[in-house]
């Protein structure tokens, strides 16, 4: 069954119940009423009786000829009966109630004057007498009343009587809800279907498909969430594409220069000396170049899984860090390039030397390789807070009984090389990326994404800026 059908069963059933139980308690409110209305009547038509019942009760009338004599004068509001007070009937016209008992249990609770009372006796299962009595004197010694009574209207009379209108209401409510309720079904179902077409369209491949996101209900919530998701599967599918795209031309550019000049060695076109150790100096380069683009795809894949486990060793970069660049300085020198350190007194941190060693010298690495020759470059180290806290939030921090901002370690890179165009630098560590100089120097794109890969699994950050033409900073920042 649909939502939209269960939907609409169910806004037709609280429907169909509320009028019910509507409908029955209106039914009973009127019966009450109706009962108050009759009671009432009786209770006026009674009083002028009392004084005539008085008068003749005082003169010795017979109970029988009384209740005659009252009767002609009530009318046909109700029957004339005469009750002692213990309810013992004296005389009855109507009812053949005579010389038994009824109930003289008041009906209504109301402040009434004395001796006066409304009541209902029921003579028989579903006939109710309803009575209004009013003291009249006494007869032989006992207290006699003397009580107008009716039938009560039965209850499925009244019904009856308001049946006609109550169906005509209640269908007029029902139609109107159930209109009501097949719109509001619609419109809670409509964008659950288009979020189902919209699923299976994404199912099927159609990754740009979205769906309309409105309104900040749960449904306008779950849509916006869902096109976040179908975005999210986008750009995954898309890199994948790429990833695959990117991995195999790097691949095939080395080994068709590979194919080529093995193919020369062979058929002798490479025969001198010279020819044959060029070629083979080639064939050793690209698998180089072939090598350390698996290592790194390798590196990068290991680093996804989780499968690359960092050591956590106490690290003291104050004698750490001139060691790494020291590794460096030969190829500087070579590159006619300028290296200088510029180390604040650092405090310990927790991480994997040899990884953090790989992100530094891969920074390095990139600033002698995008620099002019006789340029220069500068490592700098410093400990920092993140916040700079000032003293009131340092004091509520502590009020709050929580940790002061964390400090961290900023380790610079600054060149002073060909810099990055604003258009390269979002996308800087993004795997296989390379800006235009890069293609002659050789990269493989894939060393500043392993670099953030790595920092972030120390939990920190590396950012760049860069100004064409004046050269790059890359900044890495690690908790202490
Ligand atoms: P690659 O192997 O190409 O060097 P990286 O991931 O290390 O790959 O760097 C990505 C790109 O970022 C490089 O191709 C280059 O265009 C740019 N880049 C990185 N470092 C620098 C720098 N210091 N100066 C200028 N460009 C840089």
């Amino acid at each position: 069954m649909s939502l939209r059908t269960r939907l609409l069963l169910t806004h037709v059933f609280i429907i169909f119940l509320t009028l019910a139980i509507l409908a029955v308690s209106l039914a009973f409110i009127l019966r009450d009423y109706q009962r108050q209305v009759q009671l009432a009547r009786l209770g006026d038509a009674v009083v002028p009786l009392a004084f005539q019942a008085r008068a003749m009760l005082l003169n010795d009338v017979a109970p029988r000829e009384a209740l005659t004599r009252l009767q002609q004068q009530a009318g046909p509001v109700g029957s004339v009966l005469i009750v002692t007070d213990k309810g013992l009937v004296l005389a009855d016209a109507a009812y053949g109630l005579t010389n038994r008992t009824i109930n003289l249990t008041p009906v209504v609770r109301t402040e009434v004057p004395r001796g006066f009372f409304w009541g209902a006796h029921s003579v028989r299962p579903g006939r109710v007498l309803l009575y209004a009595a009013i003291a009249a004197g006494q007869i032989g010694g006992q207290n006699v009343y003397v009580a107008l009574a009716t039938d009560e209207r039965p209850f499925f009379e009244t019904l009856d009587e308001i049946g006609a209108s109550l169906l005509l209401a209640g269908g007029i409510t029902l139609i109107v809800s159930i209109l009501v309720a097949i719109l509001l079904a619609r419109s809670i179902a409509r964008p659950l279907t288009r979020l189902t077409q919209a699923t299976e369209a994404i199912a099927r491949g159609q990754y740009d498909h979205r769906v309309q996101a409105r309104g900040r209900d749960e449904i306008g919530r779950l849509a916006k969430s869902f096109n976040a998701m179908a975005e999210q599967v986008q750009r995954a599918r898309q890199m994948e594409k790429d990833f695959v795209a990117n991995v195999s031309h790097e691949l095939k550019t080395p080994l068709t220069s590979i194919q080529g000049f093995s193919q020369a060695l062979l058929d002798g076109t490479a025969n001198d000396l010279a020819g044959a150790r060029h070629a083979a100096q080639t064939i050793f380069d690209e698998a180089a170049r072939m090598a350390r683009l698996v290592g790194d795809l390798l590196t990068l894949a290991r680093i996804e899984s989780g499968q690359m486990p960092l050591a956590r060793d106490t690290l003291d970069l104050n004698d750490l860090l001139p060691r790494w660049v020291a590794r460096l300085r030969a190829r500087a020198a070579a590159t006619g390039a300028t290296l200088v350190t510029v180390l604040d007194p650092l405090p310990t941190i927790v991480g994997d030397a040899g990884r953090l060693e790989q992100v530094v010298a891969n920074l390095l690495d990139n600033a002698l390789k995008y620099s002019h020759a006789g340029g220069a470059i500068t490592v700098t180290a410093k400990s920092t807070a993140l916040v700079s806290a000032t003293r009131s939030s340092i004091l509520m921090w502590r009020h709050v009984a929580e940790p002061p901002p964390q400090n961290w370690i900023t380790i610079a890179v600054t060149d002073t090389g060909a810099g990055i165009s604003p258009d390269d630098l979002p996308r800087l560590f993004e795997r296989f990326y390379r800006g235009d100089h890069a293609r002659v120097a050789g990269g493989t794109g894939l060393g500043l994404a392993i670099a953030r890969e790595l920092v972030v699994a120390h939990g920190g950050a590396i950012t760049v800026e860069s100004e064409l033409g004046r050269g790059s900073t890359f900044t890495i920042r690690l908790p202490v």
